[in-house]
Parts: C-alpha cells; structure tokens; sequence
C-alpha cells in the first residue's frame, strides 16, 4: 500500500492531513504538545462495522486490548464487540472499568500469578489456560475462594501459521498446552473443580494472507472438534484467535476480509456448528481493529546535512513508537509510511532520514524517505500507529517525557 493510500483513510485540508475532522496544526495546537498519538474514534468504528459485516452471523467479535489498552479506546471498543481479551491484570482493570459483562472477558497469557488468577477467578472472566500447572493454580484459586473457576483451555497446535509477522504456535511454545497433552490435561480436573468452556488457538500475529488464515481456521476447527470429544459436557467455547493483518509497506496487499469471511460461514456450517451446536466462535482481533485508526504525530526540531546525507530530527522517536525503528518483530527493516503533516502536496520531495531523539543509532524512523525537504516545526506524520504503538514501546529509555494520547 503507498503512503498515499494511508493519506486516504484519513482526510486532507489544503496542505494539512485531517484527522477526525481536524486539520493536523490545529490539532496540534489542541494537543498542546508534540509528539502525540490520536486515534480516530470513527475509524474504529467503521473498522468493527466492516469485520462484523464480513464474518458469519453469530460469530463474537473480541478486542485484544494488548494491541491499544488506553482506557478510552477499549471503552469505545468495549460498546463495539461482544468480548474484550485480556493478557495481564493491568489489562483485566482496563477491561473491567470498561463496565463490560465479566462473562464476556478472556484473560489469556504466559505467566499468571496467583494474585492474577485469584482476581481473574473472583471477576468471573474465562481464564486461558496456558500449562498444567496454570490449570492446577486455577483449581486451588477456585477453591480458596469458594468459586468454581471459567476456563478455556489455549492448545498450542501441531502447525504453525506460515506468513505470521509473530509466530505463537507451532512447534515448542511457551504458549499454551502442547495439543496431544489436552487430553490428558482434561482427565486430572473434574467439573466440580473448574469449568472448562472449551479452547483457544492463537498462533500468529499480522497476517495479510486470506488463503493461510483460512487454512489455519479449517485445522483449528478439527483440532477442537477432536478434542471437545474429551470434555466432560459439549464445548461452548471456541476462541480462534486474532492475527488478522493491516498493511504496512509499499509491497503489502490487504487482506481479503471477504474470504475470510465467507470460507468461515462454510467451515462452521459443514463441521463445527453440526457437531457443537451450542459453541460460541470467537475472533479476538488486535491490529486489525485499531491500528490503522492511529497516527504518531512528532514535530522536527533539527535538520542537518551529514556527508551528503539529509537528517531529520524529530522530538519523538522509537521510545515511543518502537515498531517504525524496525525494532518489534521484523527481520528486515523496512519504512512505516510516514508524510509531512502539514506540507502535503508540496513538490520537490528529496530523500532525508528521520531520525528520533535518542541517542542510539537505533532510534530511525525512516531510512531515506523521499519527502519535501523538511524545516525545523513541520509535523512528520507516522501511520498504522493504532496498535502495539506506545505500550509496545521502551518509554523509559532516555527518560523523555511521555507523549500525549488522544481519541477523537
Ligand atoms: C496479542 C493477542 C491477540 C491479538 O493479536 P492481533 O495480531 O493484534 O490480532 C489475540 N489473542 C491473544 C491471546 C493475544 O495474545
């Protein structure tokens, strides 16, 4: 997708981008401060009415909150989709001041502390289980607090997701349980200890692939078909993950959401609804649902000319939006699509190097993106900036101030 597309999604006033209906200096101005992350309340929205309008009737849409837990957006989001996943009780606070039905809350993730399952177990929520020894601590939580525990089992399965940006399944995970131990797993606790609803697959992030999501769908659907067949009462619960892509760079096509859509209609129509009519299906969506409906705003505070190579520095950089640095999970590093906020349309653009303002080498932003030649006080525009932006970013190092949120 080219940088113009990402112009599109927003709106253009004159030389200014618009977002949420504001030309970029003034929002600025609103702000009162660079650098600044907005999101488009509108964006999100129409992003949730298109996957909604995709997916088979009866499928439950989640909100991943990890992908952008700032309480307004999951607020806004809370409204939008049928269930919020949650992967750390910072998150599971965030999901439940939301004021969202416990019920319709996952937590899943490595690593749960006691004090973790303990608030998990006492809000309700299903809890993903990610070991047996998570499921033996979920039992005793029950327990000790005279509750009978919700979860859902997350299976680590015995395929990967080819063309994932993030592999998390496949092979040896820290991820979930091994699927040929769920059986197993599934014979040590009774219904008297915890309620298992049923299972959870995750096993890839930003997926642009139609055809290997779908693939990935129809041998998840089989592996819970086979092991529903181990659960003391027919499976409820069916969580097939996230992982749905957004595009980045210039060669990324979009993803096909209509197949998708349309290829999971028939697998749940042929296979899993016939065999567990009673199932709820769910997709719990991260990226895909915020991350194009963000922008990373930082304003130039230097140019310089270095060997024959145009800089420029801005006043923010990879503490705050770490994925642009190349730094979050790409093996080759490759441009965001970032503009001039506030000079679109000027001719004349040569190649100049956006740098943030730390002191590391590290901290690039765009290696030689043909722009107009930058001055000290333009506002250079980083897109896709949603999701895994500021919370997925190190905004301790160097001990700058934080940037401003804002949803709009
Ligand atoms: C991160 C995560 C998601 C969301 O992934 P996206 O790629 O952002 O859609 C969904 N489920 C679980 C368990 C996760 O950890």
């Amino acid at each position: 997708m080219r940088t113009e597309d990402h112009l599109g999604m927003f709106g253009r006033e004159g030389s200014e981008l618009v977002v949420a209906g504001i030309p970029l200096g003034r929002l600025a101005a609103r702000v009162g401060s660079t650098p600044f992350f907005a999101y488009d309340r509108a964006a999100i929205t129409a992003r949730v009415d298109e996957v909604r309008a995709a997916l088979p009737d009866g499928v439950a849409l989640g909100y991943a909150v990890k992908a952008n837990p700032m309480p307004a957006v999951a607020q806004h989001l809370s409204g939008l989709v049928d269930t919020l996943d949650v992967a750390s009780s910072g998150e599971l606070a965030v999901a439940l001041d939301t004021g969202h039905d416990p019920a319709h809350v996952s937590f899943a993730g490595p690593g749960k502390t006691d004090e973790e399952l303990r608030r998990a177990v006492a809000a309700g929520v299903i809890v993903e289980v990610e070991s047996r020894t998570e499921l033996q601590r979920l039992v005793r939580t029950g327990k000790e607090l005279a509750l009978l525990p919700r979860a859902a089992v997350r299976v680590n399965p015995p395929f990967a997701v080819k063309g994932s940006g993030m592999r998390m399944g496949g092979g040896p995970q820290q991820f979930g349980v091994d699927a040929e131990l769920v059986p197993s797993l599934l014979g040590e606790v009774s219904s008297s200890d915890v309620d298992v609803l049923g299972f959870h697959v995750f096993a890839g992030s930003q997926n642009l692939r139609a055809d290997i999501l779908v693939e990935a769908q129809a041998r998840t659907v089989d592996l819970v078909l086979d092991l529903a067949t181990h659960l003391p009462q027919e499976a409820r619960y069916v969580n097939l993950g996230g992982g749905f892509g957004i595009p980045y760079f210039e060669k990324d096509e979009r993803l096909d959401l209509t197949h998708v859509g349309e290829r999971l209609a028939d697998l749940l129509d042929e296979r899993l609804t016939p065999a567990l009519p009673d199932a709820t299906v769910s997709l719990e969506l991260g990226r895909y649902l915020v991350g194009e409906a963000g922008v990373y705003v930082t304003r130039v505070v230097d140019v310089k000319e270095s060997r024959g190579q145009a800089y420029a520095v801005v006043d923010g950089g990879m503490h705050h939006q770490l994925a642009a640095s190349g730094n979050f999970g790409q093996v080759i590093r490759r441009n965001y699509p970032m503009a001039l906020g506030n000079r679109l349309g000027d001719t004349g653009t040569a190649p100049v190097t956006v740098v943030g303002c730390l002191c590391t080498p590290l901290d690039l932003l765009g290696d030689d993106v043909e722009l107009p030649r930058p001055d000290v006080g333009d506002l250079v525009v980083l897109f896709q900036a949603g999701a895994y932006g500021l919370t997925a970013s190190p905004t301790a190092f160097l001990g700058h101030d934080a940037p401003a949120e804002v949803l709009l």
